[in-house]
């Protein structure tokens, strides 16, 4: 029919499960840093409600993500990070030979003395892993039984378990780990979960981190308070006015919904639809932004409302050339070979037109 376009079929309905999100209390850590008010990773907020979830023999669950360790450098002071001048992407730092590398287009560059923005003189190789995190802690609360859960600390699967066991039974106070305490796990006493320092999952270099950050940092909050009472979680960042932070804050159900990635994840439904990512490059910013529109056009004459953007991803130039998406969304049972003909049939189109032929399209089929 008209509305919905040729291609038309059956539109399943979706479902998600209802869970109790918990309260999430953003921190800027950027801004306490610079009152030098942070306990060395631990904001006071963080501290003054561990100490109170201890004091009532509740649990904590301290996220540090594991990306964290991918080395790079950033400005202590303003939190900038060097990006690549060809690339709208992070820089990966050597240490052994001194040298900032850009994943993407493989070039390097020499780590600037100071910072661009602020001036800063104190340029740190960034990335504290959970061990650091582990012996602070410590520190801080010695009265406290702490695990740590990690890739080191669940080398075999009897490690692994006791960890589990020894949380479970409220054998443990403070776990600490990874990705890894985000996956599959109940723990019914957990009352405050810190998310440590949200801005390593925002900043790596991939071409999904957002995606991939706001689907973390949604599931690692929905540790907090499972069952009887709404947890709470303090989300420490030094990006407090990022999309993506605002998002996870306002528990934004409609974009989680919408976002097919994270409610697969989410809520463990097998997937209602599938996704094809159409990129589009070129070397020209505004003649790229003019054959976008004309291919969604001839997209949503076919897909009708199954076709949503086009947009900017979050890593929007790559080896000078500039890159837009469409995101196509198609049902299930629908028939793909169908859809990849559709798709073809497009791309012949806007080559086939002279003020089109330097448009690059690509393809990625179920994106994960
Ligand atoms: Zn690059
Ligand atoms: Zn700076």
């Amino acid at each position: 029919n008209a509305t919905t376009g040729k291609y038309g079929l059956v539109e399943l309905k979706e479902r998600y499960k209802e869970i109790q999100m918990p309260e999430i209390l953003p921190v800027d850590i950027k801004e306490l840093a610079r009152k030098k008010r942070m306990n060395g990773q631990f904001s006071p907020l963080l501290l003054e409600y561990i100490r109170e979830a201890l004091e009532k023999k509740e649990q904590i669950i301290l996220f540090q993500n594991r990306r964290g360790f991918a080395p790079m450098i950033e400005c202590k002071v303003c939190g900038w990070v060097p990006k690549c001048k060809n690339c709208d992407v992070s820089l990966t730092y050597h240490k052994g030979i001194n040298q900032l590398t850009c994943h993407y287009c493989g070039y390097t560059y020499q780590p600037p003395r100071s910072c661009p923005v602020c001036e800063g003189k104190e340029l740190i190789n960034r990335g504290f892993g959970t061990e650091k995190v582990e012996d602070d802690i410590k520190l801080i609360f010695p009265e406290a039984s702490v695990a740590r859960m990690d890739l080191d600390t669940t080398r075999t699967r009897t490690a692994y378990e006791k960890i589990i066991a020894d949380f479970e039974q409220g054998r443990t106070d403070i776990l600490i780990g990874t990705q890894m305490v985000s996956k599959g796990l109940d723990f019914d006493r957990v009352s405050i979960v810190g998310i440590l320092n949200a801005d390593t999952m925002l900043n790596y270099p991939d071409f999904r981190s957002y995606e991939r950050a706001f689907q973390l940092m949604a599931q690692v909050a929905g540790r907090a308070g499972r069952k009887n009472k709404r947890g709470r979680v303090v989300l420490q960042t030094k990006s407090i006015d990022h999309s993506i932070i605002n998002q996870v804050i306002a528990n934004d159900y409609g974009q989680m919904v919408s976002g097919q990635l994270v409610e697969r994840q989410m809520f463990h439904y097998p997937p209602y639809y599938r996704l094809v990512y159409v990129y589009l490059k070129n070397k020209h910013e505004a003649l790229l932004d003019v054959m976008a529109k004309v291919v969604a056009e001839k997209l949503r004459a076919t897909f009708g409302d199954r076709i949503f953007g086009p947009d900017a991803p979050p890593v929007a130039r790559i080896q000078t050339l500039f890159i837009r998406k469409i995101v196509v969304k198609i049902e299930y049972n629908a028939s793909m070979n169908r859809a990849r003909e559709l798709l073809l049939r497009i791309q012949r189109e806007m080559l086939d037109d002279e003020r089109f032929k330097s448009l690059i399209v690509y393809y990625d089929v179920d994106p994960m």
